[in-house]
């Protein structure tokens, strides 16, 4: 067993930054130095306003309640994604991807029932909202949170203000004794054996550690730029490489939907995402097909932004590194690599990240943890990926580029091609379960969603088993579930 590193140094302060120091803090803090480096001078990304269903373990193993941390970050509860117009056939205009839970056990496996017909030309239901409570939950505005404990737990994820995040992560971890240091790393010492020994701050001078964990956002300073990892394009799959963001105000007066819209426009997609005093909005998109200005006015267009309200331009570089435990070092968040968010992956990504190292460093598990991280940064692309490649949308150079020019992987050509012949799609799912992250409802909302069917089959107007499954969902959502502003007024601000 190999015991904690007694002085262990983060270098970066983005929400990456804070999450690994509560994580490592509280697995490590009793026998371990810990120590945050942040630059005063570079900004964090300030983006990342998303989170899946994992964020709830996070903080629930931090033992910080949602009553302190929700009010703090401006947050609101996330039922799943909204996909508009990414396919150009209205009778596949929009889907709900959901996070799903035991409650849709029974609407579900219709839903997969009904899939499975169609594909084999046989006319019937396949529009995903209509299977599962989620979907309904957020049709009516509550918060996917139950009124009472059920039987089994109902998964939901965040929508927050990531600068807020970060800052009270910061508190929090400085709180039970993290020292936090705001300088500039301007240089690193390595040992002869290649280890990274100390770092040289512009104020401070040398900073030296057993441990360091790289969490400097897209520079990838002590991970890539000095100890050499390689990264590992996606540009070759995925084509988005910048985004620019923009706020606008909340509506009052309309219901406080927990989803993110993702809608589709001429050369990427925009999301919004609802916090409780601002909507979030951005576009992300690929800058060979669309410049930043175009892209900045079909934004504002879309979001109805007036040309005074500021908008923040970003590059994104997605791919992966090869490695990201190496040497007496861990890189974290954009630095050890960023697919793209049109899931909300990247702080999924960082937890998992931070928690298996945990695991993995007392029995120095470096080669199967890398493996293991790889593995799934490539089951999240796939699953990223078949949007792009799904899409059936003919106005732009850049959606047929998306849909004929990329190179999807080995896994992701096998599920679709099982899922297009008349086979047992399941199994072809079933032999992929290693290296899949997404699970059987996702790939069956993704494919039925966006209208991958045989074309003669339509579905018939009066269909039985759509109208049980939404009956059920529609109750479930207004007996188990509260109104979304009603359930955020009971955490105290
Ligand atoms: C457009 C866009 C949308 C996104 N949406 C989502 C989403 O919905 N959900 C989601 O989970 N994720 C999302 N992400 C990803 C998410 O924003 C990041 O994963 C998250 O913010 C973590 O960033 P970070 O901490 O790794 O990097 P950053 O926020 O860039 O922080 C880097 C830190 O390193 C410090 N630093 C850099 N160099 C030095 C130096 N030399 N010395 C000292 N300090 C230094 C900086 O000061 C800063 O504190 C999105 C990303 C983008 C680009």
């Amino acid at each position: 067993m190999t015991p904690p590193p007694r002085h262990l140094v983060i270098v970066g302060g983005g929400t990456a930054g804070w999450m690994a120091a509560c994580t490592l803090q509280k697995a490590w803090g009793t026998d371990c130095s810990i120590t945050l480096v942040e630059s005063p001078r570079i900004p964090t990304v300030g983006v990342g306003e998303g989170s899946t269903p994992l964020l709830q373990q996070f903080f629930a193993g931090l033992g910080i309640a949602e009553s302190e941390w929700m009010p703090a970050c401006d947050a609101t509860y996330k039922a799943g994604i909204l996909f508009d117009r990414w396919t150009g056939d209205e009778n596949f205009r929009s889907y709900f991807h959901p996070f799903f839970s035991a409650l849709d056990l029974q609407p579900a496996e219709q839903f997969f029932t009904n899939c499975n017909a169609r594909r084999r030309g046989r006319a019937c239901d396949t529009q995903p909202d209509h299977y599962f409570v989620s979907a309904s939950v957020t049709a009516q505005g509550r918060a996917p949170v139950p009124r009472q404990t059920l039987a089994h737990p109902v998964d939901y994820g965040y929508h927050f203000d990531a600068g807020k995040l970060a800052a009270f992560l910061r508190g929090f971890a400085i709180g039970r004794g993290l020292e936090h240091v705001l300088d500039d790393v301007i240089g690193v010492e390595q040992g002869e054996t290649g280890e990274i020994a100390a770092l040289q701050l512009a104020e401070c001078g040398r900073l030296a550690a057993d441990f360091f964990v790289d969490c400097t956002g897209f520079q990838s300073l002590l991970m890539e730029k000095t100890l050499g990892v390689p990264f590992v394009s996606f540009g070759e799959n995925l084509f988005n490489d910048a985004a620019v963001a923009i706020a606008t105000p909340v509506d009052e007066a309309a219901p406080l939907q927990p989803q993110t819209r993702s809608t589709a426009l001429s050369n990427g997609w925009a999301w919004q995402i609802p916090l409780q005093s601002r909507r979030g909005n951005g576009y992300v998109y690929s800058s060979s097909h669309i410049s930043a200005e175009e892209a900045e006015r079909e934004l504002r267009r879309h979001c109805g932004a007036a040309d005074s309200v500021p908008a923040r331009h970003l590059k994104m570089r997605v791919g992966r590194l090869q490695h990201h435990w190496h040497r007496n070092c861990l890189a974290v968040g954009l630095s050890q690599g960023f697919i793209e968010p049109l899931e909300a992956t990247a702080l999924m990504l960082v937890q998992f990240t931070v928690e298996q190292f945990v695991r993995d460093f007392s029995r120095g598990a470096q080669e199967s943890y890398n493996a293991a991280l790889n593995s799934m940064i490539e089951g999240i692309r796939d699953y990223i990926v078949a949007h792009y490649l799904l899409n059936t949308r003919g106005d732009s150079e850049y959606w047929r580029a998306c849909r004929e020019d990329a190179r999807p992987s080995e896994n992701l050509r096998a599920l679709l091609c099982a899922w297009d012949g008349t086979g047992d799609f399941d199994a072809a799912l079933h032999a992929q379960r290693q290296q899949q992250v997404y699970l059987r409802p996702s790939w069956y909302c993704i494919l039925a969603g966006m209208g991958r069917f045989p074309q003669a089959s339509v579905a018939k107007a009066g269909d039985q088993s759509r109208h049980s499954a939404l009956d059920y969902c529609r109750r479930a959502a207004t007996e188990l579930f509260l109104d979304h502003r009603e359930q955020l007024a009971r955490l105290p601000g």
